[in-house]
């Protein structure tokens, strides 16, 4: 019996791992060489694609699906490097830090994930919550909850009253004094321990605030909060569990401390000077611009009420500068990696984030290629996301239009694929 079921299990497997979706492509952006191909067919097998041929082929078994995307532009699935996953702006946000258990949390991400993959975003970067991220994360990749594949920060890292000390804006009695468990660091041992945590605690990368933040209840949107020491201790202690490092910044000042320390991305960007674009490229670390972000929360700061006083003038100050800073940094040569810190606005609208950066003066093709070839090097998973090649996992989204001419149609993903599994269609 038992030698029976186990010959019926590999016949079944078999019958499995033949079963091969041909999706037939009218465009396809091929990612490596930025040009868009036509009338190409890409044949699936499992949750990898088998191979990409040019015409239209269709399968000999007829146990095979064809996917007719004749009239579509298909492409990688995108890459969003900046999310939160866990949560969304609305008018109570801030009370939510005192009335939302992690079980409320975790069910409200299970809609912000599953939007965010309806949009054609297969992965993302979680720059910061709870610690519900990671099992969200856990959770899709078991199949429990339709999602992208996420690689969380967990909690990011601060200093004391920093952009991401969990209790800014406490009353006293409830701030207490969170230390490095908690995310905040002061000094080179606590920076190690709370990197250390974040391991511990299944972290697949560290977040720190390097300089003051918008949303955050405290005055500066852009002073430095690290000193290069403690910066460099989270980088060198994050090598060690092969984590890389994002920055939130800012502030120039900020931005150059974290880029001497060791960080990979910088994320925001806004007030950063020529001198520190130079420093960007020397030090090989990339621009994640969230132009979508800045927009946002300075129009929502225009109503009476939506952010804490505290809020309002850095939302009017710094939301609206960061587009015309990606601009230069582009064409300083800045190494751009597309994000768009999804939760501070929708989730599922990451897709306005390219109008933006092709409004700046960045050609739309290499918008689509910081979303996938870009970010798929920088997360570690060049050989696996990011080009639509044989050998690759199958995360194949299509569009209606030809972004290289309309590149508003990225607002509107009609097809997606993650891993084999069609999402929508
Ligand atoms: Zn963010």
């Amino acid at each position: 019996m038992k030698a029976l079921l186990s010959i019926l299990a590999f016949v079944f497997s078999i019958v499995l791992a033949a079963q091969n979706t041909y999706l037939h492509c009218g465009k396809l952006i091929d990612t490596e060489s930025g040009k868009v191909l036509t009338e190409q067919t890409i044949v699936v097998s499992g949750n990898k694609i088998v191979s990409v041929k040019k015409g239209y082929h269709n399968p000999d078994k007829k146990e095979d699906t064809v996917i007719d995307l004749k009239s579509k532009t298909v492409m990688p699935g995108l890459i969003d490097m900046h999310v939160h996953i866990e949560s969304e702006t609305n008018p109570k946000s801030y009370l939510e830090g005192y009335t939302l258990n992690d079980a409320d949390i975790a069910f409200n991400s299970v809609q912000y994930a599953e939007v965010t993959l309806m949009n054609g975003f297969t992965t993302v970067r979680d720059l910061g919550g709870s610690g519900v991220n990671v099992s969200l994360r856990n959770a899709i990749n078991a199949g429990k909850v339709k999602g992208p594949r996420i690689f969380t920060a967990e909690k990011a890292l601060a200093t004391t009253g920093g952009h991401a000390d969990p209790t800014n804006g406490s009353s006293r009695e409830l701030m207490g004094n969170p230390g490095p468990k908690e995310g905040v660091v002061n000094g080179v041992d606590d920076a190690k321990k709370a990197v250390r945590q974040r391991y511990k605690n299944g972290a697949d990368l560290i977040k720190i605030t390097a300089t003051g933040g918008v949303l955050s209840v405290a005055k500066s949107g852009q002073n430095p909060q690290f000193t290069v020491e403690e910066i460099k201790a989270i980088c060198e202690t994050a090598k060690d569990y092969g984590f890389h490092v994002a920055a939130h910044a800012h502030g120039d000042e900020g931005m150059q401390r974290a880029i001497l320390g060791g960080v990979k991305t910088i994320e925001h960007g806004t007030l950063m000077s020529d001198e520190t674009m130079a420093l960007m490229k020397k030090h090989d670390v990339y621009l994640v611009p969230t132009i979508t972000a800045g927009k946002f929360v300075s129009d929502k700061a225009k109503i009476p009420g939506y952010y804490p006083d505290v809020v309002v003038p850095k939302a009017l100050n710094i939301g609206p500068k960061i587009q015309e800073m990606f601009g230069r940094a582009y064409k300083a040569g800045v190494g751009i990696a597309f994000g768009t810190d999804a939760a501070v606005f929708y989730h599922g609208e990451n897709g306005k984030e390219f109008g933006y950066m092709v409004e700046a003066g960045m050609p739309a093709i290499e918008t689509i290629q910081s979303a996938t070839v870009t970010n798929a090097k920088i997360l570690k998973v060049e050989d696996q996301l990011g080009k639509l090649k044989e050998g690759f996992l199958a995360d194949i989204i299509a569009v209606n239009d030809d972004p290289t001419k309309k590149i508003s149609t990225m607002e509107n993903v009609v097809f997606v694929m993650k891993e084999g599994v069609i999402y929508k269609k």
